[in-house]
């Protein structure tokens, strides 16, 4: 097989992690062009060394100097700062994976459609904020986008183009994260420690949030409208704590097509990766003897609100999905520091939803710009 070449954005979180798992298995099947990392220096250097990537680059300025040193003498190219990363997505590579978190994700991963190749998409916050946009690029560029979250990633591998006539809906699963059984008094004291505790996922700070609040499940809700053309009220969302269902498609005829496997991301990485062909992942295999059993619930809105607010907002347009996300990514940081509460993180994502006033989105321009004014908004709310 001919070498594929590689990038990956966001390469030291958790889902650039396992991508980099799978590529260093397979030092002649994948040549790497560009890391891109934040603050942990030191492990982007690490993994730029040991796949001998063309490029890496850090979005923190600040961290410039400290990179170059780690990489001297290695023939790896360094740059740094925020443009530096769009830099990087815009290297030719045959597949990106797209794993930066949040809506700094946006402008590279639109980069990365305008070369018409193979999008692995991690970063579910582009769909929310610029999802009309981004999918009509990825059909104007005949751009491959081959969904990473685990949800997507089953919707993509069960729901039959060729069949599109006798769909019926969406089964969007959902763990229920840490507090599926807590009541309202309890959730209001949880500390981010609490939070950030996934029972069966081991993920980034901000997602395992999300998670807890459910707002994740919102996001979702979301991506999955963009990337299958669908509208929320085809998706069903269930709660099923076990983790082994990622998601499935009912048609017509009473079929459902479901998506089984452990909960581990490296099996819709290594399923994008190879797409459209199969490879070997690590992942440990499923053994259906051993689990006690698998059960499915109706999500509580009550409790998790972020729910119905992303459905809300889904129906109001993308302006609406581009502050709720923002606005949440701003609460979720300040519950991280401790600043507010858990349960007003939807409290104040709600509360800049009703309150901001701003204008259509036409454009990515547009969008970065009502993702900076809704950003003020929740800092606004946060002190008010
Ligand atoms: P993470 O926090 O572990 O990693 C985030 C990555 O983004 C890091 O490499 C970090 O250096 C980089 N980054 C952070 N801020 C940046 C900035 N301002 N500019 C450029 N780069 C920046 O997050 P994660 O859990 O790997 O999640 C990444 C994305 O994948 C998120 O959109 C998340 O919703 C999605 N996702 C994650 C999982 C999972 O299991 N972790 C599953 C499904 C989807
Ligand atoms: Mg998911």
């Amino acid at each position: 097989m001919a070498e594929k070449s590689v990038t990956i954005l966001g390469s030291t979180g958790s889902i650039g992690k396992s991508t980099v798992d799978i590529i260093r298995r397979y030092p002649d099947k994948y040549r790497v062009v560009a890391l891109t990392g934040n603050k942990n220096i030191a492990l982007l250097a690490e993994q730029a060394k040991m796949l001998r990537a063309e490029v890496a680059v850090t979005a923190d300025e600040n961290n410039y100097a400290a990179l170059k040193e780690l990489l001297a003498g290695t023939g790896t190219r360094v740059a740094a700062g925020a443009d530096a990363v769009v830099d990087a997505a815009k290297l030719d590579a045959d597949w990106t994976m797209s794993s930066i978190v949040g809506a700094a994700g946006l402008l590279p991963t639109m980069e990365v459609v305008k070369r018409g190749k193979t999008l692995a998409l991690a970063n579910k916050e582009t769909l929310v904020c610029a999802g009309e946009i981004v999918m009509k690029a990825v059909k104007d560029f005949k751009t491959t986008l081959v969904p990473v979250d685990s949800e997507h990633s089953a919707i993509f591998q069960t729901l039959e183009e060729k069949h599109r006539d006798a769909f019926d809906r969406i089964l969007l699963t959902a763990s229920g994260g840490p507090f599926r059984e807590k009541d309202l008094a309890f959730m209001e004291k949880v500390t981010p420690e609490q939070a950030v505790a996934h029972p069966n996922w081991s993920m980034g700070a901000k997602i395992s949030v999300d998670s807890a609040t459910m707002m994740n499940k919102g996001l979702e809700i979301i991506e999955a409208c963009h990337l299958f053309a669908v509208t929320p009220d085809q998706i069903e969302v269930l709660v099923h704590p076990q983790s082994i269902v990622h998601s499935a498609v009912g048609y017509k005829d009473g079929s459902v097509l479901a998506h089984m496997g452990m909960p581990d991301m490296r099996t819709p990485i290594a399923y994008a990766l190879a797409y459209p062909e199969r490879m070997e992942s690590p992942t440990a295999k499923l053994d259906l003897t051993k689990l006690s059993g698998l059960t499915f619930f109706a999500p509580d809105e009550t409790r998790f609100p972020a729910l119905r607010l992303a459905k809300e907002c889904q129906a109001k347009g993308q302006t609406a999905t581009a502050v709720m996300n923002a606005a949440n990514e701003v609460a979720v940081g300040a519950f991280l520091n401790r600043e507010i509460g858990f349960l007003d993180i939807a409290r104040v994502v709600e509360k800049v939803v009703e309150t901001s006033d701003l204008p259509p989105v036409a454009t990515i321009r547009d969008v970065v710009a009502v993702d900076a004014a809704a950003r003020e908004a929740a800092a606004r709310c946060l002190k008010g």
